[in-house]
């Protein structure tokens, strides 16, 4: 998928909107539309890439930013004692959109090991 068809890329540039929590220079949070526990904030890269692999493959700086901002979003949220951090890859383990993202998920007991 070209970047200017990708739904992240568009959201990063603020063409569509999105419940933003934080940002970083290279990176943004927001509300996943449809949450799967009371907080389950996005965590995206503003570059285009499409899953986390490829973003560690093409900048260490960027993928280490993702994950500064996956901690602020942690704090900002008061949930940075119990998250879960979830990255799906690829259509068949659940990827739906082709941008890297990383979901962080708290507020529910995730007593089954599994969303
Ligand atoms: P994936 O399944 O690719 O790991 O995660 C994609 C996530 O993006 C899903 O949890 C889905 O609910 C969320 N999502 C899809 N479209 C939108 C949108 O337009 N806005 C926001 N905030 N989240 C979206
Ligand atoms: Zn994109």
């Amino acid at each position: 998928m070209s970047p200017d068809a990708c739904l992240f890329c568009r959201i990063v540039d603020g063409d569509i909107p999105s419940d933003r929590v934080a940002e970083s220079e290279r990176s943004i949070a927001f509300r996943d539309i449809n949450p799967a526990a009371p907080v389950h904030v996005l965590v995206v890269p503003k570059r285009h890439e499409p899953n986390l692999e490829a973003l560690a493959a093409s900048s260490t700086e960027d993928l280490a930013d993702v994950f500064s901002l996956v901690s602020r979003v942690a704090e900002l949220e008061g949930v940075t004692d119990a998250h879960r951090l979830l990255v799906n890859t690829g259509a068949e383990a659940g990827q739906t959109i082709f941008h890297a993202h990383i979901h962080l998920l708290a507020g529910a007991r995730f007593t089954e090991g599994r969303l």
